[in-house]
Formats: C-alpha cells, structure tokens, sequence
C-alpha cells in the first residue's frame, strides 16, 4: 500500500481530541479500510488472574487514553499512522468463565488478523491472552524471540493446580516450543519470588533476565546493549506487562510491585526495537487507576511500538 492512500486518524483540527470514533488514536475500524498493515485488537479477558480482576476493561480504557496521541514520532522520525495502514479491529469476544475456550477464540482471532502479512498489537487483558497471540505468531513466523516486559517472570507451572493463567503463560510458550530459547529476555523483573529456584527455572525456559536491579547499578545503556545482543535479528514477539512500571506511573494494574521502570526508561527501550512482528500490552486494570496515568502510559507504550513496526512493516 502506497503511504498515499493511507486512512489516517481522524484530524484533531477538525473534530477535537475529546470527540470521534473511540478506536485507539481515534484510527480507523479495519472494517473502514481495503487493507491493513498493521491490526490493533482488544482482548478483554481477565479470567486468569490471581489477585486484583479488572484488566478485562483495559482494552477500552487504553483506548480512551490514546486519544491525546499526535500523528509524528520525533524520537523516532516517522509518523506511525500516516506510512502503513493502522487500523483497529474492535475486540476479540471471548468466554469470561471458561479459559481454554477463550484461549482457542484469542488463537482463532488472532490468526485471522495476522493474514497477509500483517502485524498484530494486543491490547489485553491479563496475561494469559499472550499464550494464544504467540500460538498465532508462532504459526506464521516461527519460534520468535520473546521480549518480555514484567515486574514477574510468569513463567510459573500452575496455580491451584491450573496451567493456564496469567503467571504461567511463558512456561507453557517454551513447552511448545513457540520461542527462541536462545533469544527470549525478560526485563524489569523485581520484587519478592515463590521460591530460589524461580530465577533458575525460567533460565532454563529459555528467558535471560535483566532485573530492575541491573538498570540500576549498570545502566539503561547497558541494559539495552545486554537486550539488543539476546535479541539478534530474530523476530521479535513483545509482551508488556505494565505492572513493569513502577507504581508511581503505572498504579492501575492487577499484582504491582514497587521498586519498578519509569515509563521514560520503557518507551526509550523500546524505541531501540527493529523486527517486531506482533506484540501486546496486558494488565491494565483501570479500576485501580487514577486520572489515566496507566492509561495513558499503556497508550504511549502502544505508540512506540506502532512506531517501530510502522518504519518496517
Ligand atoms: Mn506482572
Ligand atoms: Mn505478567
């Protein structure tokens, strides 16, 4: 698709930002468009949580806090809307009370909306919904280096004896093999553990960690340098729980942490990015938020992933 045929967001010196559709960035609907490049989806699911619900409103939430975003990236030179063709295509339906069931649809719908090439952004949701996306992603790319943003590893067996939940969907990825062992990372882990051997345990799934610890004593330069070489120039699946940020920018989510990212740390990691081809923002829970700042910080995590797909897709 030619960048002049492109259905950008609706003009905010035409109808103000508070106006208009309710899409994220107020785009349009993939309905509203011959074709796509890159798909916005919400998957309001929370059935797999373990402590606060509510991440199942965090689709709508994140898209009432996007309608500020302004159409060009100076970080990182591009105007994301206007290159490729991003469109939202609503939410997945999903059964609330039964989550195998939902994990099939979120697989169905996914790999429905990655056809023809294009690229995915989830808006969740907890984070059990990342083990369908990557069941989708896998079937097109592969086994994709998973770069996975959490205060938590989630790469736990079960909980109440379940295996799928929000604490454990990267154990069950690595089970099925959907990624790059030797490229998959984890970044802003913190807090307190089950047990020593969790650190050890996800090593062996196939995830390097870089702790919130490391930022702090090496540096975001270096933490990004650690990342960049895990990652190589496999495709990249990223995940952000947005429970890595700290509290103090991220409030509204469902297991916070303390001691976490500030969201400038996090979007100038991701700017860094190249070879994304799908990704996810979880566990915005808008419940616990206030004034929209987990809203507003899980919008412009959004952007900048948007960004970087868009200078490639
Ligand atoms: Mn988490
Ligand atoms: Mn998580």
């Amino acid at each position: 698709m030619s960048s002049g045929d492109v259905v950008g967001p609706v003009d905010a010196t035409v109808v103000p930002r508070f106006a208009g559709p309710p899409t994220f960035a107020r785009l349009p609907a993939l309905t509203g468009v011959e074709s796509a490049d890159v798909v916005i989806a919400g998957v309001p699911f929370d059935a797999g949580v373990s402590y606060r619900p509510g991440a199942r409103f965090g689709p709508a939430h994140i898209r009432q806090s996007s309608r500020l975003l302004r159409p060009y990236n100076p970080a990182l030179g591009v105007s994301p809307f206007g290159v490729r063709q991003v469109a939202d295509a609503g939410d997945i339906a999903c059964n609330p009370f039964d989550i195998p069931a939902a994990i099939g649809q979120i697989e169905a719908a996914a790999s429905q909306l990655l056809q023809g090439g294009r690229r995915l952004l989830a808006l969740g949701g907890d984070h059990t919904v990342a083990l369908p996306l990557l069941r989708a992603v896998h079937a097109v790319h592969g086994p994709v280096a998973v770069l996975h943003f959490d205060a938590h590893l989630d790469t736990w067996d079960t909980y109440f004896g379940e295996p799928y939940t929000h604490g454990t969907p990267f154990r069950r990825a690595a089970e099925e093999r959907l990624l790059d062992p030797l490229r998959s990372v984890h970044v802003g882990i913190r807090g307190p553990l089950y047990s020593d051997t969790d650190l050890g345990d996800s090593e062996r799934l196939g995830f390097m960690a870089i702790h919130c610890a490391d930022i702090e004593r090496d540096g975001l330069a270096a933490a990004i340098t650690r990342m960049t070489a895990r990652l190589g120039s496999a495709p990249v699946y990223v995940s952000v729980d947005i429970d890595v940020l700290d509290p103090a920018f991220a409030p509204g989510t469902g297991t916070p942490e303390a001691g976490g990212m500030t969201s400038r740390e996090l979007l100038a990691v991701l700017r860094t990015l190249s070879n994304v081809v799908g990704a996810d923002i979880v566990e915005v829970a808008p419940a616990y938020d206030h004034a929209e700042i987990t809203g507003i910080a899980a919008a412009h995590v959004a952007y900048e992933l948007l960004s970087v797909m868009a200078k490639e897709a």
